[in-house]
């Protein structure tokens, strides 16, 4: 039964063969015979890439048949990575979900398609090589089953085996990526066979010249090779039949990477690269605790032979390479005067070189705790493999490789690798990314899917963030974030963010105490404090300003005349209740409308500034005056200048001139940049009203507040817009902002302040 109409017979019966060849290989495995899920797996596979084929030609399905032949024959592993290597490309390239996977073959399978996808996804993008580093940490971090890696490998390794057929350019670009990750990855994994293929295969597409020229001399040099290895080999196998061993010897060619990698390191031609291939003898042994005393006579029958190099024995049985190699190495002078490396392995030796999951997974202190880690994990692993019972199979599923558990690694739309701490948010990648993403950030789409801003992300995952330009920071953000910066950055747009409505709040309270004639002291502080249930002096004015608090021309009495001790909790608990049903009073309300009608006016001049105000000549000294009722200069914000001020103008794109002080740092650099748009201004004799900032200090004593207020307010009869007060022990600094005339008028009130009893110092800021 043929599932895929568009495969000619033939095909389909290799891909049958394909197949069964999988099947045979892990039926003559250790491991459980679970044949139904497989064959349903490959049947699912097969369904999902109908039609599709190669860019060989070949048809699709023979790509995962063979990534799961490669799984289970050339690392060992069972039926559930089986699975998971014959549905690896289905969630990436078909219509299926990893929903649709799960249903089908559970969650475990699933989640090794996931991982596998999610490596594929935006991985392989310009980027991957450049963030190398970064991917071979994911590849570790993500898989939470080291399956996924494995798996991995085998889908790298059919690539490189097939990869004549992809595009010159694509050839390239995975070439340098296999040797640059995967081949030091499988060297780490113990999987020698495929390092050395995937080493050979990357050389031969970077190098292509390179290795065709070391493959043609190997091929010139084949039948010398031959003749020399045989007049070597005879005396020597004559000792070991005597000696009564069972085993193998043969020349080992070196692979045209390391040969290659010789040259290069010594800069030797092909000719002079002497130890081309090594003589291997692989003898069997029952008893491990004897292997090593073998080992060590055959070394003493070649020795006999031959004459022993004095500095290139290497004894690998005593102690093992780090990733587990063992072997007894020994080089002699052959029959041709050359150097001959032999290296005497038992066959369990052997398999575990060719193999990989070798035995020993010690490596060298000194490269840090990720390798001894991953270590302790692939140990286990090769454990289980070597010994697949099926307790143990099921065990490797509950077994997480949290490596780095404290790190997440995730991917931006463009392929780029950020990390971030684990349980990180939406918002952290989006503070990650930039400071306005985040403060802008509504929601975010990870792998696709629209997600809320506190979503936690997962290794792998690919977010984007969403953002509008009307999201204010919000201070719940503060419970979900994970990252230090995003919480700094969030911490100091609040504070931003809540400046205005202080100051707002400020002027209410100011308003308010005015209104009904209320001493601005401390001590009616404390009672409106007590009146509102505030926790502090700043969160009332917040309240205030945010029209959250309302304060009630009724309590004034009280807090004139203090509240009895008794009736405070009463009095205060029945004030609460007022606040949550009051509405905004009679002074919030006119403070809005004059507000937005402040803020309206703005507009429409902004609008007519731009269509109808003459151009400025900047030849001519310009005078800063009200036309219409509106001032025909505007005031930097930097510097706030005000009358009296030592001024320039600056004419702004908008043919406006912007006033600012001449000592102001901005002017500075406008004049040195922008010569032609500087004005010569003066102040018209009254230019009308302007904030001034007045910086008052002293020590801190019960009226102060009370008596500088009645300086400006009374004394002097000045507009105060806003009041900044904070006491440290016995200190108080205060900021005002007042509306002038002048700077005359300025300095008559600072002059005026110094009189009162405790201020030391009393300035204009600016
Ligand atoms: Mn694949």
């Amino acid at each position: 039964m043929q599932t895929d109409p568009t495969v000619t017979p033939e095909e389909d019966r290799a891909i049958e063969a394909a197949f069964r060849d999988v099947l045979n290989g892990y039926l003559a495995s250790n491991h459980r015979k679970k044949v139904e899920i497989i064959e349903r797996a490959y049947k699912f596979a097969q369904e999902a890439h109908a039609g599709v084929r190669r860019r060989s030609g070949e048809p699709y399905i023979l790509h995962p048949i063979a990534v799961a032949k490669i799984a289970q024959q050339e690392i060992g592993l069972g039926s559930t990575s089986i699975c998971a290597a014959l549905l690896h490309d289905v969630v990436e390239d078909t219509d299926y979900t990893v929903e649709d996977i799960e249903r089908n073959f559970g969650p475990k399978i699933a989640q090794l398609v996931e991982g596998l996808t999610k490596i594929s996804g935006g991985i392989f993008g310009d980027k991957a090589s450049a963030q190398a580093e970064n991917f071979r940490k994911l590849l570790l971090t993500m898989s939470e089953d080291i399956r996924v890696v494995l798996i991995k490998m085998a889908d790298r390794l059919h690539n490189m085996r097939t990869l004549g057929s992809m595009a010159p350019n694509k050839q390239y670009k995975i070439a340098g990526e296999t040797l640059y990750i995967y081949a030091p990855l499988a060297h780490r994994l113990g999987l020698f066979a495929i390092k050395t293929e995937l080493e050979d295969l990357s050389f031969k597409y970077e190098h292509p010249r390179a290795w065709a020229d070391i493959k043609e001399k190997i091929k010139e040099t084949e039948a010398k090779r031959q003749a020399v290895y045989t007049d070597f080999s005879a005396p020597i196998r004559a000792k070991l039949d005597t000696m009564g061993l069972h085993y193998e010897s043969k020349a080992r060619l070196k692979s045209c990477y390391s040969i290659w990698r010789k040259m290069e390191a010594k800069h030797i031609p092909f000719e002079e690269v002497y130890d081309l291939y090594a003589v291997r003898i692989v003898f069997d042994c029952d008893d491990p605790a004897r292997e090593k005393q073998i080992c060590w006579n055959i070394y003493a029958a070649i020795t006999d032979l031959y004459r022993l190099h004095p500095e290139r024995t290497r004894d690998w049985i005593s102690v093992p390479k780090a990733n587990g190699y063992q072997a007894l190495h020994l080089t002699v002078m052959g029959p041709d005067g050359n150097w001959i490396e032999v290296q005497i392995r038992s066959r369990r030796m052997d398999e575990i070189a060719e193999k990989g999951f070798a035995a020993h997974w010690k490596y060298k202190i000194g490269e840090g705790e990720e390798e001894s880690e991953l270590n302790v994990w692939l140990r286990t692993i090769k454990d289980i493999l070597e010994n697949p019972e099926p307790s143990a199979i099921d065990f490797l599923d509950t077994l997480k490789l949290n490596l780095f558990a404290s790190e997440i690694v995730v991917f931006t739309p463009r392929g780029e690798l950020i990390t971030l701490p684990a349980e990180s948010t939406v918002l952290d990648m989006a503070f990650t990314l930039h400071t306005e993403l985040g403060l802008h950030c509504i929601a975010g789409k990870v792998n696709h899917k629209l997600v809320p801003l506190n979503q936690q992300l997962r290794s792998g995952d690919q977010v984007e963030v969403l953002t509008s330009n009307t999201q204010k920071p919000q201070a719940e953000w503060m419970d979900f974030l994970k990252t230090a910066k995003a919480k700094s950055r969030l911490r100091a747009a609040l504070r931003r963010e809540r400046q205005p409505v202080i100051a707002r709040g400020q002027e209410l309270i100011a308003q308010y105490l005015k209104k009904n004639r209320l001493p601005a002291s401390s001590t009616t502080n404390q009672r409106l404090l007590e009146r509102t249930g505030m926790g502090s002096y700043e969160d009332l004015r917040y309240a205030v300003g945010a029209g959250t608090v309302t304060l009630d021309d009724d309590w004034a009495e009280t807090i004139r005349m203090g509240v009895i001790p008794g009736e405070k909790s009463i009095l205060r608990s029945i004030l609460r209740n007022t606040i949550k049903v009051a509405t905004l009073g009679m002074a919030g309300k006119n403070t809005e409308n004059e507000a937005s009608a402040e803020k309206k006016a703005e507009d429409a001049d902004g609008d007519e500034a731009s269509r109808e105000r003459p151009k400025v000549n900047t030849k001519e000294v310009y005078t800063l005056k009200y036309e219409d009722g509106h001032p025909n200069f505007k005031i930097a914000d930097c510097c706030c200048p005000i009358p009296g001020d030592e001024v320039l103008g600056f004419v702004d794109d908008n043919n406006e001139v912007v006033v600012h002080a001449m000592a102001c740092p901005r002017a500075l650099v406008l004049k040195a940049g922008y010569g032609p748009r500087i004005v010569q201004t003066r102040w018209a004799v009254s230019a009308g009203k302007f904030l001034a900032h007045v910086r008052v200090e002293g020590l801190d004593r019960h009226g102060i507040l009370q008596e500088i207020i009645a300086v400006v307010s009374t004394q002097m009869d000045i507009d105060l817009r806003r009041l900044d007060i904070e006491a440290t022990g016995e200190v108080f600094h205060s900021d005002m902002w007042v509306r002038v005339e002048d700077v005359a008028i300025v300095n008559d009130l600072c002059s005026k302040l110094l009189t009162v009893d405790g201020v030391e110092r009393a300035a204009r800021i600016q």
